[in-house]
């Protein structure tokens, strides 16, 4: 079935993750072309690639045997699969890598399969560094044959592949992943904020504790940022606030309710009122130090 494999993709949607995506498949000859809304970035990356030239989109789409997409939120992936759909050949397929909820997957697929096109949804995880080293997780819902023949477009963006099942639950799996970013979050930057007030040497108290039972990615990756102040990388707040309502509204389907996204939510739409939306999730620490400045204020009283 080799002959199968796609190996002719498009890339729609050079943000922080999906640049380094278009790179890793060039790298591996996987790469024809890509497309961005603001074009000036797709034309930057075709140059720095070496990408041939497409009269329209058209062309471009109807040459892919897959266009794996990496863009905002549903509405924008909605809206972008319906602007290539009716230029793609029967059967192509769509492998998006956006974070969006398991109805949307669902929907898109239902749409694609009506014109002879599957649908792959493949979120991932391991933020902008993985996806520049080409070693993102990757939570696959397919059927069975479209996941086989996507395998080399896989193992250019990524080194852990699962498929989770049907189309959907790849964003259902996501779904859970976030969730727990999300707690992660919120207990390394409750606590680093704890540190600070008890003046703690921050450098060796990330340094010790990540090598213990409370180590984490997070605290490893993002602990000496935060605490410095730089909150200019990684994985913007905003998209983690969007990926939540995801989660709340999965969670809500089911008749329950977790405290953990509720809360994670208002602080993250907090923090985006006060103009901080495009930082690192890890600026959830500011709002964590405020907690102790209210406390430091009653001692003053
Ligand atoms: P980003 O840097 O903000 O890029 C967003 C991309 O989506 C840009 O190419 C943007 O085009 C495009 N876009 C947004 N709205 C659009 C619309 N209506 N029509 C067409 N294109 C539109 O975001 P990112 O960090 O690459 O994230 C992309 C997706 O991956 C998101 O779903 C995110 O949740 C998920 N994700 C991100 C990370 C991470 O660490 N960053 C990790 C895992 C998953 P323009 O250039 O024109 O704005």
């Amino acid at each position: 079935m080799s002959e199968n494999k796609l190996n002719k993709v498009v890339v729609y949607g050079l943000g922080a993750m999906g640049r380094p995506m278009a790179r890793n498949l060039k790298d591996n000859e996987l790469l024809i072309g890509v497309k961005n809304r603001t074009e000036g970035k797709a034309i930057a990356i075709s140059n720095e690639l070496d990408l041939p030239e497409f009269e329209d989109d058209e062309e471009l789409f109807s040459q892919a045997d897959c266009v794996l997409t990496c863009v905002a939120a549903d509405d924008d992936l909605k809206q972008v699969v319906h602007g290539f759909i009716d230029h793609l050949q029967p059967g192509a397929v769509v492998i998006d890598c956006s974070t969006v909820s398991p109805n949307t997957a669902r929907t898109l697929s239902d749409d694609l399969a009506s014109q002879g096109i599957s649908f792959i949804d493949a979120p991932v995880s391991g933020g902008v560094e993985g996806a520049k080293k080409g070693s993102l997780s990757i939570m696959v819902g397919a059927d069975r044959e479209q996941y086989k023949r996507a395998s080399d477009v896989f193992a250019a963006i990524g080194s852990q592949i699962t498929h989770m099942g049907r189309v959907g639950q790849g964003q259902a799996t996501k779904a859970v992943n976030q969730v727990m970013v999300a707690g992660v979050a919120q207990a390394v930057c409750s606590a680093l904020a704890m540190a600070e007030n008890c003046n703690l040497d921050m450098k060796k108290t990330i340094e010790v504790l990540s090598a213990g039972a409370a180590g984490n990615w997070f605290l490893e990756n993002r602990g000496n940022t935060m605490v410095n102040d730089e909150f200019n990388v990684g994985f913007k707040l905003s998209l983690l606030h969007k990926d939540l309502k995801i989660c709340q509204s999965a969670v809500q389907e089911s008749g329950a309710t977790l405290p953990l996204i509720n809360d994670s939510i208002e602080a993250y739409a907090q923090l985006m009122a006060m103009g901080h939306g495009d930082e690192d999730i890890s600026a959830l620490i500011r709002l964590k130090r405020k907690l102790f400045e209210k406390q430091e204020d009653k001692a003053d009283e």
